[in-house]
């Protein structure tokens, strides 16, 4: 998701300010995840194939939402926390959550390591309670630029829930359409997998594409080899992409490489304007016909076409229904009736 002039304007009227944030929780890796949950029935996630599959081996097709970028001061890191994941777990059945953590822009994790990490925490360590699969996001368009903040960011996760079922490393949010793929993105995705792979030999690990995370096809033509559990992002936002990225989308999988939308919105591209459910119903047959798993973009009460929440709602909960934007309300049928493992 690219970061809109309002944003912008966001962080410059909220400098200033100083919030603390929570003390991280405690290492919940050591926990069985609740009986029926999302986790406890598929298990450890890898690759066969161009699929995602569980723990016996079947596809799995998660669904959940996103959190908005963890900025310090841009006004969504306070949804940072386990009410909101719980509302998501038992109220929208969701199977995953993703947490964007900033990178690299002012209020991200380079500038203040601590508020960002801390967010990252509260949002995986109320995913691993409730048993849903949690996505830690690099929230960049520019982590080429310093892949040891990116190193040590995931490098610590994975030495804290490497041991996990639950974690799910995507390690480039959305490079830039002039970030080329063979030269760029790939050299950089190959150093952070090298990195992650010290310290969790196994969990998913996402690995975001040319264009925003769109062009697939090149990833395809020139894959990451020698590695396992590497899936590849597909971002989409349905008023604005359509059949032209389902066909890239068709022959990266066709190539062989497994994908996962680790954000979709049903919205324009830049994450306003109004849903186009018609186009977000293709998408929707187009991962279900290929066992694809989705997180909705966003978790977030700023005014504009992609927010789950409306204005003013409190981040700290209790979360309803009477919260839920157009697009929210929409979004929530698909998840909740979603499911996770379909028949091929
Ligand atoms: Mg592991």
């Amino acid at each position: 998701m690219k970061p809109s002039v309002f944003a912008l304007s966001l962080l410059a009227l909220a400098s200033g300010s100083c919030t603390t944030p929570p003390a991280p929780a405690g290492n919940t890796a050591a926990e069985s995840p609740p009986a029926g949950s999302p986790v406890a029935l598929h298990g450890e996630l890898r690759t066969n194939g161009n699929r995602v599959v569980n723990a016996d081996g079947n596809t799995v097709s998660l669904a959940g939402v996103s959190f908005f970028w963890s900025t310090t001061g841009w006004g969504q890191d306070d949804l940072y926390n386990a009410a909101a994941v719980d509302y998501f777990a038992d109220d929208w059945d969701a199977s995953l959550v993703r947490a964007a953590i900033a990178a690299d822009r002012n209020g991200g994790y380079v500038s203040d390591p601590e508020g960002n990490l801390a967010r990252a925490h509260a949002v995986i360590d109320a995913a691993i309670d409730k048993g849903l699969y949690v996505i830690a996001d690099w929230h960049s368009h520019h982590a080429e630029d310093n892949p040891e903040a990116a190193v040590e960011f995931f490098t610590g996760l994975a030495e804290k829930y490497g041991d996990t079922p639950n974690i799910i490393y995507e390690i480039y949010n959305e490079p830039l359409d002039t970030a080329d793929w063979s030269t760029v993105v790939k050299p950089y995705s190959k150093q952070l997998i090298d990195a992650i792979r010290e310290v969790d030999p196994d969990n998913l690990i996402l690995v975001g594409t040319q264009s925003w995370s769109q062009d697939v096809d090149k990833a395809a033509a020139d894959p990451i080899l020698g590695e396992t559990n590497i899936a590849y992002t597909l971002h989409f936002y349905a008023a604005s992409h359509k059949q032209d990225l389902r066909d890239k989308a068709q022959a990266a999988l066709e190539a062989g490489l497994p994908l996962f939308v680790s954000e979709w919105g049903g919205v324009n591209y830049d994450g306003d304007g109004g849903v186009d459910k018609a186009s977000v119903m293709q998408w929707m047959a187009f991962m279900r016909a290929n066992g694809i798993s989705h997180a909705n973009w966003a978790v977030s009460d700023k005014k504009e076409g992609a927010s789950i929440f409306k204005p003013g709602t409190s981040p700290a909960g209790p979360f309803t229904d009477e919260d839920l934007t157009e697009s929210g309300a929409f979004v929530k049928s698909i998840v909740a009736g979603w499911d996770e493992t379909p028949t091929e």
